[in-house]
């Protein structure tokens, strides 16, 4: 990873808050961040038309102040989550005609959690219906007790419509960056997180870099998430020319080699050949967590294929150390007694579980109504018959003692006769295309006719009507980015855990499947 110095108190400089616009929708989110922006002494300066470049900031007679302009708490935690720490205050909306709303409190909750401060807009105050102190009440009960009222939450009434009250909301903003002493050390190579990105006609891929620490000048090398690039460009939100972009400034920045996605972290690196190693480096880690994570797929399908509804008959394999342990666990597995599913025992005997015993349970559990399983008793699984029941979602279970094989059974048993399931399609495609990608495998071109298809659900494909596979999803892919969920009316590329066989015409049906104790 890229070794971040660490900074000496000498080298800290004041640096401008970054702000969160968050609120119930409709309480004027995004009339407040217009308003804002009009107030700009910079934007009268320069005349430029504005962009939405995801960020902007402010010239105040007070200071600077930088603003996100995707309002609300659902970008903000998204970005949180990986670690994208931008946001310094918080302004919570909430407008004095309609109170607090249940996605005021949501905000607030987020706003919390994160341990970021909160300064409250009481908006729409021009209106006749407006209550001040009602929000103020409202949202002492939830913690934010005004200051006039002894507390230490500053609240600004405005208009976001009259353009009422921006300035105090500023001067509020400054007066809390203040008693922060937000600060930050410009003279390193910059680190910054990507706010907004996109494939732009012309300029190719331009993201929106907020800047956390140090600063990013045109020329500079750096690296971001899995891609690279370098600075040819840097632009402000009225289209302006930069040049060096400082701590807690937005900046748009073209010269990426792919489009990035919002929350990855930037960082300028000394070299064009430092840069390509730590990409190489950072897509092998990718590759292996990919792999990892398949894995895990796999793994669920075996408890899957196990717990499946309408097993009549429990086929098993019995792998032993030595023949009366073999003779000793057939006993006791005839010993169970269950109305409703027959144990059968397919094969019984001694030495390491092998290939060909998971291929037996799975041709066997293949049968309708049944399922396989290995019983390997002191014994272990050679890395060949490993490896063939994880892909083929084979279940082996090693026991050291006997009555732990019964009880284990016996919970497996009633567990298939209480558990059910109840399954909700949540979307269809149609497969439109078959490719075949080297190194890859089969990817079927999709179109999403109906819902969502969603990469950690499950899928049926049915050809003419008839059901030929049922499993998981192993990539789901917009162009080349990777995603969770692709909607109605969208094109999409997707891959199979272990199933190749699907054709031009197929359908696609996702479904989620949840346990439902009888
Ligand atoms: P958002 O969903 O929170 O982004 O809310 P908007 O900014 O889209 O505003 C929602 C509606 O409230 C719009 O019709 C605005 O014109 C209106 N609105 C916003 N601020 C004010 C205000 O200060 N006064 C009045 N009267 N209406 C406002």
């Amino acid at each position: 990873e890229i070794h971040e110095t660490e900074d000496r108190p000498e080298d800290l400089k004041p640096r401008i808050p970054v702000v969160t616009i968050m609120g119930h929708v409709d309480h004027g989110k995004t009339k407040l961040l217009d308003a804002i922006r009009h107030s700009n002494v910079a934007e009268h300066e320069s005349g430029g038309i504005t962009q939405h470049i995801g960020a902007y900031k402010v010239k105040t007679p007070r200071g600077e102040i930088t603003f996100l302009d995707t309002p609300g708490h659902e970008a903000f935690t998204a970005m949180r989550a990986r670690g994208a720490h931008v946001t310094d205050i918080v302004v919570l909306v909430v407008s004095a005609v309609e109170g607090v709303m249940p996605q005021t409190i949501e905000a607030l909750n987020h706003a919390k959690a994160a341990q970021v401060p909160i300064i409250v807009a009481v908006n729409k105050i021009d209106l006749p219906e407006a209550s001040i102190d009602r929000v103020k009440q409202q949202l002492s009960e939830q913690g934010l007790l005004p200051e006039e009222w002894g507390g230490d939450t500053m609240y600004i009434p405005v208009s976001a419509l009259k353009k009422i009250g921006i300035e105090e909301l500023l001067e509020a903003i400054l007066l809390q960056a203040e008693m922060m002493e937000l600060k930050a050390n410009p003279n390193k190579p910059g680190v910054g997180y990507v706010v907004e990105s996109k494939m732009d006609i012309g300029r190719g891929a331009v993201a929106t870099v907020i800047v956390k620490n140090g600063s990013i000048r045109i020329g500079d090398y750096f690296v971001v998430g899995t891609t690279m690039g370098r600075v040819r460009g840097m632009f402000d939100d009225t289209g302006a020319k930069v040049s060096v972009a400082y701590p807690s400034y937005p900046v748009e920045i073209m010269g990426f080699d792919a489009v990035p996605e919002a929350g990855d972290k930037f960082h300028v690196v000394e070299s064009e050949d430092f840069a390509k190693e730590i990409v190489a480096k950072r897509l092998e880690l990718k590759r292996i967590e990919e792999t990892n994570r398949i894995k895990k797929i796999q793994m669920e399908n075996a408890f899957q294929s196990l717990s499946m509804e309408n097993v009549k008959e429990l086929k098993v394999i019995i792998k032993a150390d030595v023949q009366g342990s073999v003779e000793a666990i057939k006993h006791s597995l005839l010993k169970i007694e269950n109305p409703e599913v027959k144990i059968s025992i397919l094969h019984a005997a001694v030495g390491a579980v092998l290939e060909s015993d998971v291929m037996l349970a799975e041709v066997s559990a293949s049968q309708e109504g049944s399922a396989a399983i290995i019983l390997a008793f002191r014994v272990r699984a050679d890395a060949m018959a490993k490896e063939r029941a994880e892909q083929q979602g084979v279940t082996i279970k090693r026991f050291n003692i006997i009555y732990e094989i019964t009880d284990y059974i016996e919970g497996l048993l009633k567990n298939m006769q209480t558990v059910e399931y109840k399954e909700n399609v949540i979307g269809t495609a149609e497969i439109r295309e078959v490719y075949k990608i080297k190194d890859v495998g089969k990817v079927a071109g999709c179109y999403v006719t109906q819902g969502f298809i969603r990469r950690a659900e499950n899928v049926r494909i049915y050809r003419e009507g008839a059901l030929v596979w049922s499993g998981k999803i192993l990539a789901l892919k917009r162009f080349k980015d990777d995603v969770s969920e692709v909607q109605e009316g969208f094109e999409c590329g997707m891959s199979f855990v272990n199933y190749e066989n699907f054709k031009k015409g197929d359908i696609v049906e996702c479904y989620t499947r949840e346990e439902v104790k009888k």
